[in-house]
């Protein structure tokens, strides 16, 4: 057997994957009441075309799209509108949704379904999965027609389906690839037939073994990868299978390379063959907070407190409560907040399990620096902006970070490194859209 590929940095935190990687995909009961997300996606929110009265019926567009990096949303199921509002979300403080009063949960096609996809153009297969509404739903969320629609100077020769699930405690994606791996791979055909790409393959950490073998007998070309984190970043994920280096600044296809998330693979053949908007997802509701950590298929706009209650509740002692993986996921202060397309985990963590939050100073011993998967100076630029400096932070690479959060992980004095980062990111965009530069 050839050896696991990987890249040079980055950790190796508990995977806790075995909370939840046992447990088969539970389809929750869609909740009398949704609050769906106009802003699910990496872009621009959605413009609401519904008004509070009007009768929606599944799939029923809610909000059209605003802007180029924009998608529509569309109604999880049949109700009437109750309100258009401001309403808590788990990326951010609060956000745009539209609140259905659910009246019927059953599914039918938005859209014409074409088993026979293979009749359709290129052309025809993209503006499907943007009407759709499907984007990345590893976390990123970034429109997936936009990576299928590259600048005709870019060749693309490569796609990758990102199966690594890096992210401790999450195993959606592995759930999802071991019960319904005919979906993912025709997901995949797909999306290779839009780009063109002969070979595509799929990149799965060594941690699953019984998903490699699967994949490899039902034929498809398997880049086995290291157990190590970040490793479904995109970036590394793009070193490790074609040893191709996105330059800084840069995305896969400025090297002829496109990555998309199994999950995406999913939502990508039910908007193609069966003509269904994406409307739901598969979350990971896990940590030792919860009494049954588990995999559960549930609609867009289902407060994570409906989760939290089909993984059987919380247990005696619950720390934090985060909404995605405990590396790259945010901290949320309500179960009420609503699952929207990149909602991979709802993580209760115990007292044992939540890192603390006691910071001390740096002791210069370099372990961020070794272990930052983009070769950034995490702890200077930390420092940077600590101290206002933004100019210093921007050309340390600040805007690079992809907020991986290893370096915060390996940090001996607990320093929060991805929140000082994160901040010097956000001044230096802002004063670049006032025009001040930084
Ligand atoms: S500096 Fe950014 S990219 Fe590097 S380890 Fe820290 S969070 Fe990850
Ligand atoms: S790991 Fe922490 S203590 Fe060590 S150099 Fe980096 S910021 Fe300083």
């Amino acid at each position: 057997m050839s050896r696991a590929r990987s890249f040079s940095g980055g950790t190796h935190p508990p995977g806790n994957k075995e909370l939840s990687g046992s447990r088969e995909i539970v389809r929750i009961p869609v909740p009398e009441t949704l609050t769906v997300s106009l802003c699910q996606h990496l872009g621009a929110p959605s413009t609401p075309v519904v008004k509070p009265g009007d009768k929606v019926a599944f799939g029923q567009v809610l909000g059209e799209r605003n802007g180029f990096i924009s998608l529509p949303t569309h109604s999880p199921a049949a109700g009437k509108v109750v309100g258009v509002v401001e309403a808590p979300m788990p990326h951010r403080r609060t956000g745009p949704a539209v609140v259905i009063s659910v009246e019927s949960a059953e599914e039918a096609p938005a859209f014409e379904p074409w088993p026979y996809w293979g009749n359709r153009t290129p052309e025809e297969l993209t503006d499907r999965i943007r009407d759709a509404g499907v984007c990345g739903m590893g976390g990123a969320c970034f429109p997936t027609f936009i990576k299928l629609s590259p600048p005709p100077d870019k060749r693309i020769d490569t796609l990758i389906i990102n199966g690594a699930e890096c992210e401790p405690y999450l195993t959606a994606d592995y759930r999802l690839m071991l019960e319904s791996p005919d979906d993912v791979i025709e997901g995949m055909r797909i999306l290779a037939a839009v780009l063109r790409v002969e070979n595509p393959c799929i990149g799965i950490e060594v941690n699953k073994p019984d998903v490699i073998g699967l994949m490899k007998k039902k034929g498809v070309r398997v880049v086995a990868l290291r157990t190590s984190y970040p490793q479904g970043a995109e970036k590394q994920l793009v070193h490790a299978v074609c040893r191709r280096k996105v330059p800084a600044g840069g995305l896969p296809l400025d090297i002829g390379v496109v990555v998309q998330n199994a999950g995406t693979c999913v939502a990508v053949v039910q908007a193609v063959r069966d003509g269904i908007p994406s409307v739901s997802r598969v979350t990971t509701v896990t940590g030792r907070g919860v009494r049954q950590p588990g995999n559960f298929l549930c609609s867009v706009g289902t407060p994570f407190s409906r989760l939290v209650e089909a993984a059987g509740g919380y247990g005696p002692d619950v720390k934090r409560l985060v909404s995605g993986g405990p590396m790259m996921g945010i901290a949320v202060h309500t179960d009420e907040v609503p699952v929207t397309k990149g909602t991979s985990g709802v993580l209760a963590l115990s007292s044992e399990e939540a890192v603390g939050t006691d910071e001390g100073p740096c002791i210069r011993c370099g372990r961020c620096v070794d272990s930052c998967p983009l070769s950034l100076v995490p702890n200077m630029i930390a420092k940077a902006s600590e101290y206002g400096k933004w100019e210093a932070a921007r050309k340390l690479g600040a805007l690079n970070c992809m907020a991986c959060g290893t370096c915060g992980y390996v940090c001996p004095a607990g320093r929060h490194l991805v929140h000082y980062i994160k901040r010097a990111q956000d001044e230096i965009r802002a004063m670049a859209r006032a025009g001040k530069g930084a």
